[in-house]
């Protein structure tokens, strides 16, 4: 394992631990349930929206420590962004766990780049990117 491994293990863990982003919006704009049943995991995402800027992301539910910190990570990252910079985060954290993208995420959102590991564990991939293909179709209207 390496120093990169295991430092990517520990803010994956911090992520599930901590769970910052967990909380149910009252009054979102959008929400959508999306559920990995091989897995067990089954998450809402509820978004914000003000403009064309996402002003507030979380999540509640159930789920695996892959799953849960992958939606703390999104609701985390796309926070003060603009639906046009969302739906380019989502393609490039797509790309980088199924077609081996390399992406370049901003300074504030690096933490990401933890969960590119998981593409190495084909069970996994549909943990990490549950919250993301449900965004995915959540601002496919926006
Ligand atoms: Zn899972």
């Amino acid at each position: 394992m390496s120093i990169d491994d295991e430092l990517y293990q520990d803010i994956i863990m911090e992520h599930y631990k901590e769970k910052k982003h967990k909380k149910h919006i009252e009054d979102a704009d959008l929400e959508r349930e999306g559920a990995n049943p091989l897995c067990g995991d089954d998450i809402t995402l509820y978004l914000k929206i003000e403009g064309d800027t996402i002003t507030d992301a979380s999540y509640d539910g159930v789920g695996c420590s892959i799953s849960s910190a992958s939606a703390d990570m999104l609701a985390q990252s796309i926070k003060g962004r603009t639906v046009a910079e969302v739906k380019q985060l989502v393609k490039d954290f797509k790309g980088m766990i199924l077609e081996d993208g390399e992406p370049d995420f901003p300074e504030d959102i690096s933490d990401l780049e933890a969960l590119k590991g998981v593409k190495n564990f084909p069970v996994r991939i549909k943990c990490a990117l549950l919250s993301w293909n449900t965004l995915e179709q959540m601002l496919e209207d926006q």
